[in-house]
Parts: C-alpha cells; sequence; structure tokens
C-alpha cells in the first residue's frame, strides 16, 4: 500500500491551490490526483478575474471572504512566480462594470453603497465607486464608448490573470515544494479505515493517508455520494468567445469582455443552468456579441475566432463550501465557483484550517450543512 499524509483530490484551481498551501506548511508527503477527462474544462475554461465587485450581494460574509482575497492577489502572483517560475500575467490596473441606461447606472450604486456597509461593518474597505460616462471614457481612451453607456461601476483593486498560467503555475509550485502529482489518474472509490486512516483506490494501486480533501469539482458529488454525503453544488454552463489578437487598448477588465496580454478580446458573461453540457448555442453566442458590441462598437470589426463552453460548480448562494465532513473528520470538502479569485485564500485560510493550525472565522459560514434547511 502506497502511503501518503495528505492526499487532494481534484488538480483544478481549487484543489491545486490548497494543495500548494498544505505543502507550503510543511504537512508532510501530500498527493494530488487529477483525472483529466476532456470534458473538465472549467479551471482551463474561464475568464481570468480576480475580483470583488458585486459579490456577495446577499450573502454579506462571501462579500468580505472575495474583497480579502482580491487584497492578497499581488503578493500571491509574485509568489508564485518565485515558486513556479511561471508569471500568471497578474495585472492590477482594476475593473469595471458598465451600466446600460440610467436605470442600470442607479442599481449598481445602490449596490455598491450596500457592499461598501457591508465590509466596513467588518473592517474591510470595499474601493468601488460609480464613474459617469464621462469619466469611464477618460478611462479607455482607445476605445469609443457606445451610445447607450451611462457609465460604470468602477474599483482600481481588482484585476485579471492567464487562467491557463495560473493553472500551471500552482500545479508547478506544489510539486516543485516536494508535492506529488498525478495528472491523468482517476479516484475510483474512498474507504475509511477504523483506525481513521483513509484508503484511496485508483487503476495505479490503492493509497492510504491520515487527511483526504475532496476537490474533484462536479465529480466530487460521486465521491462523497459514496461516503453518505451530498454536497449542494449544481451545474451551471458560461460561454466564452475570443477575438483575433489586435493592439492593446484596454488595460483593465470590464466584467464581460477582457484583453489579455497577447492582444485577444475575451467577451462572455453567460449563464444557462443545463446540466453538463458543455457544447456553445447560437443564442447565448448572439446575445454576448450585442452586449460587447453594446459596449464598444469597434469590436464589431474585428474577427471573433473561437467559443466555448464550461460547467461552473455552483451553490445556491453562490458562495463556496468548506466542510469537516461529520461522520469522518479527517475528510474535507471544498467546491464553488471563483477559485481563481479565492485561490490566495485556498493557499492560507482553507490549507491553515484543513491542517488545523488556524481557523478563519468566515469558515464555518460556508458549511455544505447551511443549505440543509
Ligand atoms: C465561463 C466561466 C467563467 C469563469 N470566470 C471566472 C473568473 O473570472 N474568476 C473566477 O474566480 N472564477 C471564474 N470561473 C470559475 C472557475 O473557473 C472555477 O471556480 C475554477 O476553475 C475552479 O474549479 P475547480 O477546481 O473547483 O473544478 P475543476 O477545474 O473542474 O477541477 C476539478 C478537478 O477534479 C478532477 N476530478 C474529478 N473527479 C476526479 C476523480 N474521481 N479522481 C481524480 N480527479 C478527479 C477533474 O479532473 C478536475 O480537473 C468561471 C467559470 C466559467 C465556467
Amino acid at each position: 500500500m502506497n502511503k501518503a499524509d495528505i492526499i487532494v483530490i481534484g488538480g483544478g484551481i481549487m484543489g491545486a491551490s490548497t494543495a500548494l498551501g498544505i505543502i507550503r506548511e510543511g504537512a508532510g508527503k501530500v498527493v494530488m490526483f487529477d483525472e483529466q477527462l476532456p470534458t473538465q474544462r472549467l479551471s482551463r475554461g474561464n475568464f481570468g478575474l480576480t475580483w470583488f465587485m458585486c459579490k456577495g450581494a446577499n450573502n454579506p460574509v462571501y462579500a468580505r471572504w472575495s474583497r480579502m482575497a482580491t487584497t492578497m492577489w499581488p503578493e500571491y502572483a509574485a509568489k508564485l512566480k518565485e515558486e513556479s517560475g511561471y508569471d500568471v500575467e497578474l495585472e492590477w490596473n482594476g475593473g469595471a462594470l458598465h451600466a446600460i441606461g440610467d436605470e442600470q447606472f442607479q442599481a449598481y450604486a445602490e449596490s455598491v453603497a450596500n457592499l461598501k456597509k457591508v465590509c466596513s461593518d467588518d473592517g474591510l474597505d470595499y474601493p468601488a465607486r460609480m464613474v459617469d460616462r464621462e469619466e469611464f471614457a477618460s478611462m479607455i481612451p482607445d476605445m469609443k464608448l457606445g451610445d447607450e453607456v451611462t457609465g460604470a461601476m468602477y474599483s482600481p483593486e481588482q484585476g485579471h490573470v492567464n487562467p491557463l498560467t495560473l493553472l500551471a503555475a500552482l500545479r508547478g509550485a506544489f510539486q516543485n515544494k516536494g508535492g506529488t502529482y498525478f495528472g491523468g489518474l482517476s479516484v475510483s472509490a474512498i474507504e475509511p479505515n477504523g483506525d481513521g486512516t483513509i484508503t484511496v483506490k485508483t487503476a495505479k494501486g490503492n493509497y492510504q493517508c491520515n487527511k483526504l480533501v475532496i476537490a474533484a469539482g462536479h465529480g466530487s458529488s460521486r465521491l462523497l455520494g459514496h461516503l453518505g454525503s451530498k454536497l449542494n453544488i449544481y451545474p451551471q454552463r458560461g460561454q466564452l468567445i475570443v477575438t483575433e489578437r489586435v493592439k492593446r487598448v484596454l488595460r483593465f477588465p470590464i466584467l464581460a469582455v477582457r484583453q489579455t496580454m497577447d492582444g485577444t478580446f475575451m467577451i462572455g458573461l453567460s449563464t444557462e443552468d443545463t446540466a453538463h453540457d458543455t457544447q456553445v448555442t447560437i443564442e447565448a453566442m448572439k446575445s454576448q456579441a450585442s452586449n460587447a458590441i453594446k459596449l464598444f462598437p469597434e469590436l464589431a470589426k474585428i474577427n471573433w475566432v473561437r467559443a466555448w463552453g464550461a460547467i461552473r460548480v455552483m451553490t445556491p448562494d453562490g458562495g463556496p463550501i468548506y466542510e469537516r465532513l461529520a461522520e469522518h473528520k479527517n475528510i474535507y470538502s471544498i467546491a464553488g465557483h471563483s477559485a481563481v479569485t479565492l485561490a490566495p485564500v485556498l493557499t492560507k485560510q482553507i490549507a491553515s484550517w484543513i491542517l488545523e493550525k488556524e481557523e478563519a472565522p468566515q469558515i464555518s459560514h460556508f458549511s455544505n450543512g447551511r443549505f440543509n434547511v
């Protein structure tokens, strides 16, 4: 029997950022498995925002958790580069959400005021504000705004990364620090043993560990089902479109349009409850394209070359799930949306909680059981 101190199932952004934190804390032999089916493109197919604005409008703890995570990003990216050699291309020039029409502008203004209060109640700042059309236009001098844009919600303290290099950096740093990573290897079963250890079964043999972290995205439901636990997640498809490379003109992301460092525009903000179906649809493409062109009419003049769909791991209140199983105290389940934004807290606060070193007070708020009412 192969042995490990801690096993992490799932090498997406959620599992890999947590595994990195665990190995940084010097937790002994740490092994991470990732089955890598072609349909599992979530950590490669996302928009790459490191973003707190608008998150947690109905969930104040999540709003603060997201804000805290974004404050950690600049240092996090620098350390990842040191540990992995990968530059995750963090651009920290701010981010905006444009408003179409006066009614939307007003609704955004109310949302900013509400979330400012939510964060200040916890001693956190919420550096977002409304900018009118004229100011918004002056922030993007090289692109013309569409006629219906009335302004935007803006924060200077958020940004975006390259999700592909982020994933590579997390997995690389984990291995450089002594972690063992098995890509293309699926965990078929989990068996808690009477002596407190856990057996993890794979096609290449069984592993025994003292602690197990299940971070397998939608694959977690099956694994937890074997342990009698129901994970409160559901699939939500998002579709994205990319354009050809053009001269860089947009230096900070707008929620539905960003320009990557190599010049392509990424476009998309669709949300559909579609089960596990990653295909793209004409309807979503049309609606995303027309929204993007309403913001920046010039986008209609360049070639849009590729599109894909990916399936979010969504929870009923949008916040993440961090759960220590009641029946198996050495098994942890972590799941949810926005793992790019939350990667720094997964590496620090969540890894520390799993190792029972320190428990951030927010963590208990994110239990799986909060939905069992
Ligand atoms: C269109 C879109 C845009 C998004 N934009 C953003 C954004 O801008 N910012 C942001 O923060 N988030 C964004 N997200 C969310 C983000 O992509 C996810 O939160 C992130 O990828 C984390 O995924 P994960 O690790 O939980 O799941 P996954 O990436 O699915 O990883 C789970 C891994 O578990 C493995 N696995 C499953 N079962 C097993 C098993 N039995 N044995 C071994 N391995 C197994 C799979 O191979 C998989 O690699 C977006 C998502 C979508 C769809």
